[in-house]
């Protein structure tokens, strides 16, 4: 079978960019070991973060650095036998953290914050998905005066970005969320973020924009990606139908992108930072109605169709080493602090892969090195936020249309 592109990994990166492919009049097939939606798409946090308009960078203050190395803290963990493994990953970050790159990272990734919401709205309204999304906005919760007062500057010196935003002492957030404890153990004050759109199931999001492809005309084969092979005079990958052959092929594969890159000879430093979830069910009587997230503890509690699904930070390890339930079973201590969290809709928690480069900005664009592959990979913290934004971009360069943002911050040939 031919097709005009395969497209490799059907998370909400490759989904968005089939879409965007086939609405520019190419034949596509969305090729993926398993359902579409059922990687990391499926248990995020579900922000679709319009006013994360900085980068998470590695942390420079010396204090922050100290309380990640007693790896106590649930906002950050490490496996202590993976260190030197992940070292050269961190060393990177760290470097690509200073104050003059992370300006250059947060102008690199503005376009596509910003275009986030947008780009989402038109998939939600044609995928009939309106019920999976709320426009409330969600919550960043402090528990000190001081990380408190920190946070409502920080948030101030955004301005010139036109975030919409209200500060709330803790009656401003008891009336948004009488659940949520205040006061001594409890939250102090908080920032409610207004411009962010959450999503009650990502997963089924990701598999309804898949549905809207297949409706108009796209599809969908189970897969195995690592066929990929040069074909004269594009690519092929064996599928349930047997062999496709295309001119072009999207590499969308998130934490195994590695798998193709890496054997075609790109020496692109994608990490991971791992980071787990779990639901719960709410007592009678108890309500969540935004996402909120415990900033001084780092994780976030959205509620979920599933129920409320706690979600941790990042944990540096191997991507194939079992999962280590410590990180959320410290997160879901605080968690209780501030929610009386009833008991847990699964045994054991799920385990996601966010895929990161070290420069904080994903690679979107065309493979320098080999005609007709392209990259759509390392959308770290915001791959759900952007994914239909970096589709649009990758299927403009694909198909020769002028971009609508300037490509060159995603390249691959960054990296050499
Ligand atoms: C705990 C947590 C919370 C997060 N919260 C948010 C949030 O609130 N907002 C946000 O924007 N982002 C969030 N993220 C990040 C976001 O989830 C990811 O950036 C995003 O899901 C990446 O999408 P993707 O399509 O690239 O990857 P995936 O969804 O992982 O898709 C990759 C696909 O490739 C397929 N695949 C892999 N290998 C093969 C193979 N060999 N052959 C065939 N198919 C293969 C997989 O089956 C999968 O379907 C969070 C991540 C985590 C872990």
């Amino acid at each position: 079978m031919k097709t005009d592109v395969i497209v490799l990994g059907a998370g909400i990166v490759g989904v968005s960019a089939a879409l965007h492919l086939q609405a520019r009049g190419r034949n596509v097939v969305l090729v993926d070991k398993g359902e579409p939606g059922q990687g990391t798409s499926y248990g995020n946090a579900g922000l679709i973060e319009r006013s994360s308009v900085v980068p998470y960078a590695f942390p420079r203050s010396l204090a922050t650095v100290l309380r990640y190395a007693l790896n106590r803290s649930s906002d950050v963990r490490y496996d202590p036998r993976d260190l030197l493994h992940v070292a050269p990953f961190l060393f990177r970050y760290w470097r690509q953290s200073s104050p003059r790159n992370l300006a250059v990272a947060t102008k690199a990734m503005l376009p596509l914050i910003e275009a986030s919401v947008v780009e989402h709205d038109a998939l939600i309204e044609a995928a009939g998905a309106g019920d999976l999304v709320r426009a409330k906005g969600w919550i960043a919760a402090y528990r000190t005066p001081k990380r408190f007062e920190a946070a409502a500057a920080e948030a101030a010196s955004l301005s010139p970005h036109g975030l919409a935003m209200t500060v709330l002492d803790a009656d401003g957030l008891a009336g948004l969320e009488p659940s949520i404890a205040t006061g001594t153990k409890g939250v102090f004050g908080a920032i409610h973020w207004l411009d962010p759109k959450t999503v009650t199931d990502p997963g089924e999001l990701t598999r309804r924009y898949a549905g809207l492809f297949a409706e108009r005309g796209g599809t969908i084969l189970r897969g195995e990606a690592t066929s990929l092979a040069k074909t004269e005079p594009g690519w092929s990958v064996e599928t349930e139908w047997g062999r496709i052959e295309a001119a072009d092929t999207v590499v969308a594969l998130a934490s195994k992108a590695g798998s193709i890159f890496r054997r075609l000879g790109y020496a692109i430093p994608l990490g991971i930072k791992r980071g787990y979830h779990r639901h719960y069910r709410l007592p009678a009587g108890v309500a969540l109605h935004h996402s909120v997230v415990d900033e001084e503890a780092g994780y976030v509690l959205a509620p979920m169709r599933q129920g409320v699904r706690l979600t941790t930070g990042i944990e540096f390890a191997q991507s194939d080493r079992p999962a280590n339930a410590r990180q959320i079973d410290h997160a879901e201590r605080w968690a209780r602090q501030l929610l009386p969290l009833g008991q847990p809709v699964e045994a054991s928690p799920w385990l996601g892969h966010r895929p990161c480069l070290p420069d904080m900005r994903p690679v979107i664009g065309p493979a320098h090195r080999h005609k007709g592959l392209w990259f759509n990979f390392g959308h770290a913290h915001h791959g759900l936020t952007i994914g239909p934004a970096s589709g649009r971009l990758l299927a403009e360069l694909l198909t020769g249309a002028a971009p609508f943002v300037d490509p060159a911050p995603y390249s691959s040939s960054r990296f050499g």
